[in-house]
């Protein structure tokens, strides 16, 4: 007997599902996109626990005669596509006549559905895979899908599946960028009961735009268009103020599909570039227009992955085109308030001080005067100096040898302050040679200490005068949630106030926190990327956010007794010698050096 057997169609189907359905938000996807696909008006998502139970998807698109819906659920069954090359042109979403078989094979499965100018639709079960029930049903004209139990036949990939709240990130995730990419389509999606979000069809993508991430927001994005003979381009660039801690507010699309493109991606991201620090994103949404013979969407099973086939023009059309859109909305162009903290310079935005690391700018101007006075002080206990600092030439100390180092830390206080350099670096006179301290680093670092080492109560909590409402989107209210905890052990009182909504009322003492709603939400954004790091801890993720915010700027002068104050909480630090992310805050030039310089030697 051969080795090679066909295998049959119902396990090919389950296999495909690993592929195209990974968990509920890839379902949701591959529904609404076949309810776009069929010229849909409106469509709702509605859902039970975060999907794991039940995924419905309604709309009232052109629906199925009873023979198509049968077909649709047969293996490469497709509308979209007949031949090669309308592969090469394909412009719906859908093309592989993968999803529903796919679907139908790992769940409780079933269709509903009636073209309109049918007397009456047709009611498909699956189960599993295999096939239960087809019988005429009276319903709107339309489809509706229903997934329950997803995966309950595939324990392996059942234990998969996450929280409901993290599969509900999920979802939103893929339902935001599917609502942006239509605003004249009503969408809605609803779980357990509550309607979460409700798009009425929009006029445009501004208001759109004002509909998913809210009108404030919106108020800060800037429209543009560009129009060439291979590529037509338009959407909404943010202001730099509304930077983000991760990648998930850039909303691109190519030939109105959503897509995660590395280099679209970069590319974006370097219209930014100098007028947002590293590690900062801008919240862009780019519809990109390109003959659909010059993308090829067949590379990945989900299609969220493209290939350019002439890469270069198209990139550098969409970065000078979002480049002269941020540029265009000169120094006093725009709302907001980023513009008076940079100084323009032929045309371009620069950042005043040289070399100034901190840019979160709306930000750093809500924290206006210096909170290192704040932070009061226990008791002094001076270190034996030094050892940390004995290092043979001027360099940036290795952030974990800092730590080891720092065991009986160098005394900072004992030294004499020669001045403040560039309003910038403190200057001290050390016995063999010149320190100098970058002012913004220490005081991140003494209060990263302060945050991270707290015991219940210690920190010291300040009750707002008045509560403040955060509205958060689903994951961020999910990391939220997780850590509510953690965050009262270092003075935050934050409580759910229904939905992904909160109210807090009090926060750490030694924060200087004006805007105590933009830092939260700031420091949830930096830790859902940082989670993926295995090294990641909560305490130190949000310290080092926080810390980071109140910290005192480069470039702001220093008084005297300021000074001072600084380098005695300097060092009673546990690592005076790094900032939070590990960058040196101080350095030395030892005589030796300098006399080297001089040539004396
Ligand atoms: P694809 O979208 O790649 O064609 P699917 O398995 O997602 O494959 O869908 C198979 C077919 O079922 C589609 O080509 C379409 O003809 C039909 N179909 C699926 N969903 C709908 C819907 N909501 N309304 C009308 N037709 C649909
Ligand atoms: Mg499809």
């Amino acid at each position: 007997m051969g080795k090679i057997s066909i295998l049959p169609d119902n396990l090919c189907n389950q296999i495909a599902a690993g592929e195209v359905v990974e968990r509920p938000a890839a379902v949701v996807k591959e529904l609404v996109e076949n309810s776009i696909d069929a010229r849909s008006r409106k469509i709702s998502v509605i859902l039970l626990q975060g999907g794991r139970k039940e995924i419905r998807v309604v709309d009232n698109g052109v629906g199925m005669s009873s023979d198509d819906a049968l077909l649709a659920l047969e293996r490469h069954a497709t509308s979209k596509i007949k031949t090669l090359e309308d592969l090469q042109s394909v412009e719906s979403l859908g093309f592989r006549g993968e999803a529903l078989p796919s679907i139908a094979a790992v769940s409780r499965f079933e269709l509903l559905t009636k073209e309109s100018e049918a007397l009456s639709g047709v009611c498909i079960r699956v189960d599993g895979g295999i096939l239960k029930d087809v019988r005429e049903a009276g319903c709107p004209s339309g489809t509706m899908i229903t997934v329950r139990d997803l995966f309950h036949n595939i324990p392996a990939r059942r234990k998969f599946l996450r929280s409901v709240d993290t599969e509900m990130a999920h979802i939103s995730d893929q339902f935001l960028r599917l609502s942006m990419a239509h605003p004249e389509i009503h969408f809605q999606l609803s779980h357990q009961g509550r309607l979460q979000y409700d798009f009425p069809s929009a006029d445009n993508i501004l208001d759109r735009a004002g509909q998913v991430f809210g009108t404030e927001l919106a108020g800060k994005l800037m429209p543009f268009s560009m129009e060439a003979p291979r590529v037509n381009l338009h959407g909404l660039a943010g202001q730099p103020e509304l930077q983000r801690a991760n990648s998930r507010f850039l909303f691109i699309y190519v030939n109105g599909r959503p897509v995660w493109d590395r280099l679209l991606n970069r590319t974006v991201l370097s219209a930014y570039d100098t007028l947002m620090p590293k590690g900062r994103f801008p919240l862009v949404v780019l519809y990109l227009g390109l003959p659909p013979a010059e993308v090829d969407v067949n590379v990945h099973p989900t299609k969220r992955e493209i290939r350019l086939r002439s890469p270069g023009d198209v990139l550098e059309a969409v970065r000078s085109t979002v480049r002269q859109t941020m540029e265009r909305s000169g120094p006093q162009g725009g709302p907001g308030s980023f513009h008076h903290r940079m100084t323009a310079r032929d045309g371009r935005f620069r950042f005043p001080v040289p070399g100034a690391r901190e840019s979160q700018v709306s930000i750093e101007d809500a924290f206006r005067g210096s909170p290192f006075q704040r932070a009061s002080s226990p008791p002094a206990q001076l270190a034996a100096f030094p050892n940390a600092l004995d290092c043979p030439e001027i360099h940036a100390t290795d952030g974990a040898d800092a730590e080891k180092a720092a065991g009986d830390g160098p005394s900072f206080s004992r030294l004499s302050v020669l001045g403040q350099l560039a309003n910038t670096y403190i200057l001290l006179e050390s016995p063999d040679g010149l320190v100098l301290i970058d002012q913004h680093a220490a005081h991140e670092r003494i209060l990263f200490d302060r945050l991270s080492s707290s015991s219940p109560g210690e920190a010291g909590s300040q009750r707002l005068a008045q509560s403040l409402v955060l509205n958060l989107f689903p994951r961020e209210a999910a990391m939220l949630r997780r850590h509510l905890e953690h965050l009262s052990r270092i003075g935050f009182e934050i409580e759910p106030f229904g939905g992904d909504s909160f109210m807090i009322h009090a926060v750490p003492t030694v924060l200087n926190f004006p805007a105590p709603d933009v830092i939260i939400r700031e420091m949830l954004e930096a830790a859902l990327e940082e989670e993926k790091s295995p090294r990641w801890d909560l305490l130190s993720s949000l310290a080092k956010t926080a810390s980071c915010h109140s910290a005192l700027r480069a470039g702001q002068k220093l008084q005297p007794e300021e000074i001072r104050s600084l380098l005695e909480q300097l060092d009673r630090t546990r690592a005076p010698v790094t900032c939070p992310h590990g960058r040196p805050l101080a350095c030395k030039l030892t005589h030796s050096e300098i006399a080297r310089l001089f040539k004396r030697t």
